[in-house]
């Protein structure tokens, strides 16, 4: 049977590059998929995932609203169930170096991709207690929140708290049946990447040459690792950090 059945998933980001082939492989592996994200793409992820066999609504909200997580769960609860499974995945990149950072880029990169997880994150496992039911959070984090890479300051940091925030919910959620794991994607071609892998020597430089499978991933290969942690397959897993990055991360 399908590894996904009867699950309810929530995927943010849900209507462009990784938080799509997420949201698609979910749906043709059973679960009922809450696109949620900006508007953008989210309608063409619903149809991909109805092609895949699957059920899927969006859920069009922004991330760095303070009441994102409820209003995707409003969205979830009115027809389709409870959430089984939360997917952060919305994010933002294109940082700068600490030397040209100014405070209103920090808080941009802040808002958007770390408090956004938490506050999110926080609905979902507070509603998992509440009903007594279990359930799997995966982090869509970054090799640069593991790694110092070039620039991309602000970014880095958000993306090393959302590690540190999948290792200490892991912590406090286990008693409650709720997993929380973190994936760390390497370089991955996405409409977030793939103009600078086109135009930039710097960027390959940085990027796919240092991963020693000697290419970009895609981001198929981002959701087979996160449909995997999302499953009961997972079961024993919790608190990890899973890096897809052709081996980047080793070398
Ligand atoms: P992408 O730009 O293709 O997709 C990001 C999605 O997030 C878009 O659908 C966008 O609309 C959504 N989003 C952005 N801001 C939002 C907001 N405020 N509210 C709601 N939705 C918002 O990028 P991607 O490469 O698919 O990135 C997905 C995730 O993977 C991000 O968290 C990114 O940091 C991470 N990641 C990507 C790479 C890579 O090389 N592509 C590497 C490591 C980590």
């Amino acid at each position: 049977s399908a590894r996904l059945d009867g699950k309810v998933a929530i995927v943010t980001g849900a209507g462009s590059g990784i938080g799509r082939a997420i949201a698609v492989s979910f749906a043709s592996e059973g679960a009922t998929v809450i696109a949620a994200g900006l508007a953008d793409g989210l309608g063409q992820t619903v149809e991909l995932c109805a092609h895949a066999g699957g059920r899927a609504v969006a859920a069009e909200v922004n991330v760095s609203n303070p009441d994102a997580g409820e209003e995707i769960i409003e969205k979830a609860k009115a027809g389709l169930g409870l959430p089984d499974i939360l997917v952060n995945n919305a994010g933002i990149g294109g940082a700068h170096s600490i030397y040209d950072t100014e405070d209103a880029e920090l808080d941009l990169f802040l808002d958007v991709n770390l408090r956004s997880v938490f506050r999110i994150s926080r609905t979902f496992v507070r509603l998992c207690r509440s009903e007594g039911r279990g359930g799997a959070i995966v982090n869509i984090a970054s090799a640069q929140g593991l790694l110092g890479f070039p620039n991309n300051s602000s970014y880095a940091v958000t993306k090393a708290g959302v590690i540190g925030l999948s290792r200490q919910m892991a912590n406090d959620c286990a008693v409650h049946g709720v997993r929380v794991n973190a994936i760390a994607p390497g370089i991955i071609e996405t409409p977030l990447t793939e103009e600078r892998l086109r135009s930039s020597t710097r960027f390959r430089a940085i990027s796919v040459d240092i991963t020693p499978l000697g290419r970009a991933g895609r981001a198929a290969e981002v959701a087979a690792a996160c449909l995997f942690l999302a499953s009961d397959e997972a079961s024993f897993i919790t608190g990890q950090v899973l890096a897809v990055d052709g081996g980047a991360s080793s070398t």
